[in-house]
């Protein structure tokens, strides 16, 4: 089974997400659990943590099918330690809003070395965050996501998400979400099948798809191995659908959130609707 959505609004509340995501015909979602923009967010209130577990309820959405991203601003990575710590800080609170919500994962990226540390230094301190977060929590794994590489980020290649994992205490609570836009841009091809092979191969090879907890389906508008990230449409960037194609008919890729960020929420329906006719449902 495919579960297939896209990044839904949750404007208004956490409990608006569910309906947003049924409208679209989606079998999966994420949203932010606060606002991305900010460090930090009034507290879930029993209120709304309950609405939020009526509305998943009532539209047929389990842990499994849902991947909450955190905030933009969190850098687990940061050289400095004050602004290390600030980041833990908001990460451990993502950590504990999404555990509250009755929610099993969450997706974020790994981290910016800003110049200031090697990148192996940098994946240790990434690494430590996430022990720092899990004990601080329960029952929610930390995704990390894959990046295009723009800048300083970490986690463009699939080396430093094994070197992450590599580092971290409790191996059940840790996992990757890969995005098709950042892997390609990042250097992997995913144009056509065999490109795919290969690439998810590597993938299996240096990380393992028992890590693979969550998936980012955007083509992309920038060039291969370009590392600029661009997301666009499905179909109308450089990746192209066989790809997508690909994916849907892979049963590596079952059971787990397979979500979009493309850039035209007006074409989700149709891309959710496609999605599925490749998987067969
Ligand atoms: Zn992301
Ligand atoms: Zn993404």
């Amino acid at each position: 089974m495919k579960y297939i959505g896209a990044h839904v609004s949750a404007a208004g509340g956490v409990f608006n997400a569910p309906a947003n995501a049924a409208a679209i015909g989606a079998t999966a979602f994420a949203l932010f659990t606060k606002n991305q923009k900010r460090w930090s967010a009034p507290a879930l209130t029993d209120e709304v943590i309950a609405r939020f577990k009526a509305a998943c309820q009532t539209h047929g959405y389990r842990a499994e099918q849902i991947l909450p991203h955190d905030s933009y601003l969190i850098n687990l990575g940061h050289p400095e330690t004050d602004k290390l710590e600030k980041s833990r800080q908001a990460f451990i609170d993502e950590m504990q809003r999404c555990q509250q919500l009755g929610l099993i994962r969450l997706n974020f990226h790994p981290g910016s070395h800003l110049k200031q540390l090697s990148e192996a230094d940098c994946l240790t301190r990434i690494a430590e965050s996430i022990n720092l977060a899990l004990r601080h929590s329960d029952g929610v794994a930390a995704v990390i996501e894959n990046t295009a590489g723009q800048g300083t980020n970490l986690g463009y290649c699939f080396e430093h998400l094994a070197q992450i994992i590599d580092q971290v205490e409790d191996q059940s609570r840790v996992g990757v979400c890969l995005d098709t836009c950042h892997t390609f841009v990042a250097g992997y091809d995913l144009r056509g099948p065999q490109a795919c092979e290969q690439t998810f191969a590597e993938f299996e090879r240096v990380v393992g798809f028992d890590k693979l907890m969550g998936m980012h389906l955007n083509d992309s508008k920038t060039p291969f191995g370009s590392r600029v990230d661009r997301h666009a449409s499905l179909g109308q960037g450089e990746i192209g659908w066989d790809c997508f194609e690909y994916i849907m008919a892979d049963p590596r890729f079952d059971g787990i959130p397979l979500i979009l960020e493309t850039t035209d929420p007006s074409l989700w329906p149709q891309e959710i609707a496609a999605l599925k006719g490749f998987a067969g449902q």
